[in-house]
C-alpha cells in the first residue's frame, strides 16, 4: 500500500477503498460483482469525492487540499465528518499528518493501522474486512 498515488487530493486513502481493494483482489472471480476502481489519481480523474464540487480539485490545481487557501473548507469538513462517523477514518487528519510528518511516515502508519493480521493484506475502511481472506464474512 506504499503508493502515494493512492492518496487522493481530499486525503482519502484509496488503498482502503472497497472499489480499489475489490479490483486488487479481483473479487468478481469469487462471485462478488462490485465496481472496480484503480484509485483517484491513477484513474486520471482526481478525487471523486470532491471533483464535482470543487474546481481546484476537479481541474487538478492542487495535489492536496492543504495547498488551498480555504483548507479545510466546508465541503471537505462535511466529507470528513461522514467518513469519521461511518468509516473510522478522517481525511483531514490524514492531510494534516502528511503535512506534519511527510508522506513516507504517513504511508507507513497507514500500512500498520490497516494491516490484516491474518494474511498481511489490507483491511477495507468501508466494510472493515480484508477482501483477501474475509470474503466469506461479507454479506
Ligand atoms: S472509488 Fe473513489 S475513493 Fe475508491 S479508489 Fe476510486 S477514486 Fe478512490
Ligand atoms: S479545501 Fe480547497 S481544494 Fe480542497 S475541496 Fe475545499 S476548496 Fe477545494
Ligand atoms: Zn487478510
Amino acid at each position: 500500500m506504499k503508493d502515494e498515488r493512492l492518496i487522493a487530493p481530499c486525503g482519502m486513502n484509496c488503498g482502503l477503498c472497497v472499489a480499489y481493494l475489490g479490483q486488487k483482489n479481483d473479487i468478481s472471480k469469487k462471485g462478488f460483482h462490485r465496481t472496480y476502481c484503480p484509485g483517484c489519481i491513477p484513474r486520471g480523474k482526481h478525487c471523486t469525492h470532491m471533483a464535482d464540487s470543487c474546481e481546484k480539485v476537479g481541474l487538478g490545481l492542487v495535489r492536496f487540499c492543504t495547498e488551498c487557501g480555504d483548507y479545510p473548507c466546508r465541503r471537505l469538513k462535511q466529507l470528513d465528518k461522514r467518513y469519521r462517523d461511518k468509516y473510522h477514518m478522517s481525511m483531514i487528519r490524514n492531510l494534516n499528518e502528511i503535512r506534519e510528518k511527510g508522506m513516507d511516515a504517513f504511508l507507513q502508519s497507514q500500512e500498520e493501522k490497516w494491516n490484516c493480521p491474518d494474511c498481511g493484506g489490507t483491511i477495507c475502511c468501508h466494510n472493515g474486512l480484508c477482501l483477501s481472506c474475509d470474503l466469506d464474512l461479507w454479506l
